[in-house]
């Protein structure tokens, strides 16, 4: 029997609980790129309060490139100064935490908007080098692993995307070649980094595809999958929620990969988390908004043997780039 609050292995960590908080707009403000006392304050109170695992926001690849001016980028020239103390605040209460790395535009050798048939060989080889050189920076600002977002409508995602990718060469017609890119990109960070490396990969359409592609990423290098969905209605099937198509994929993949599955998106209820543990392989959920109304709710959560978040799921603070409720208001310091 499963239950939220176990000590359970992830990869090589041990994790106090199997809830994993993904962050978003946690920059808040387009001039201000470095970490406030706020974030500092914030991912203490995640660290101290029964979070397995906590994963960053978007740190993106590129300075240039959409989310770049609401997110912290790589290439911040404080960026290991401050994520190295940002990570051993963390560490102080056995947390590990990740950073999650991804762009959405490609514009690398002086092009822009490069679509994914585009891209040369030259082209693969900067992004890829790129992502080392990421990766190299992720590991001596003291995190325990990167999440490369391969998923939603991120760049990479297009690239494994059957209907995206219509390339005729090796990265691109069967899966694995699709694949190819990222897998590479896993390998090389892993020759230069100790990083546990946590992919986020979407359900496309094809169902079989996407099962086929984690299972390439598991036995290719990936640690651990984050199972998300393509941000695109019409990529979902008449009749069944996106939660529970979610659900189900995830659970196939839970069933057909060695490595740990992380279901995310829309789970706020404590009896109906224990409650897909059981029923299913998955064994780990990731949860954002919960954490941005209440820091400490598994606190709550774990003394009281119930719970649900008081989050109303209404977005204002995910369309104003917020990490603080806005409704309530009450992210206390
Ligand atoms: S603004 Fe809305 S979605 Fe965001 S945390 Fe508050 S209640 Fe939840």
């Amino acid at each position: 029997m499963k239950s939220i609050f176990d000590n359970t292995k992830f990869g090589r960590f041990n994790l106090k609980s199997r809830i994993i908080r993904s962050g978003l707009w946690e920059s808040e403000n387009e001039s201000q790129k470095n970490l406030t006392p706020k974030i500092f304050k914030r991912y203490e109170k995640f660290a101290k309060n029964n979070v397995g695992l906590i994963v960053t926001e978007l740190i993106s690849m590129y300075s240039h490139d959409r989310f770049s001016d609401y997110s912290h980028y790589i290439n911040y020239p404080y960026f290991i100064k401050e994520f190295k103390q940002l990570t051993d605040t963390v560490h102080e209460f056995d947390t590990p935490i990740f950073a999650q790395i991804g762009f959405i535009n490609c514009n690398v050798n002086g092009k822009q908007m490069m679509e994914v048939n585009d891209l040369t060989i030259e082209d693969i080889r900067k992004i890829q080098s790129d992502y080392v050189v990421a990766a190299k920076k992720v590991a001596f600002a003291g995190f325990d692993g990167i999440q490369l977002n391969v998923g939603n409508n991120y760049y990479l995602s297009r690239v494994m995307d059957p209907f995206e990718n219509q390339r005729q060469d090796n990265y691109g017609g069967n899966t694995y070649n699709r694949v190819r890119m990222v897998i590479e990109i896993i390998k090389l960070i892993k020759q230069t980094t100790d990083l546990h490396v946590h992919c986020r990969v979407n359900l496309y359409q094809d169902e079989n595809d996407s099962l086929e592609i984690c299972k390439i990423l598991a036995e290719n290098g990936a640690d651990s999958l984050q199972i998300t969905k393509f941000l695109s209605p019409q990529y979902f099937r008449k009749g069944q929620s996106n939660e529970n198509m979610l659900v189900d994929f995830a659970s196939k993949v839970a069933d057909s990969v060695q490595v740990p599955v992380v279901l995310g998106g829309g789970w706020s209820e404590m009896g109906s988390i224990q409650d897909l543990l059981n029923r299913t392989g998955i064994g780990f959920l990731s949860m954002y908004r919960s954490f941005v109304h209440d820091p400490c709710f598994l606190t709550k959560w774990k003394k009281d043997g119930h719970g649900q978040s008081k989050c109303r799921t209404c977005n204002n603070c995910y369309w104003k780039k917020s990490s603080v409720c806005l409704i309530e208001g009450n992210e206390t310091y």
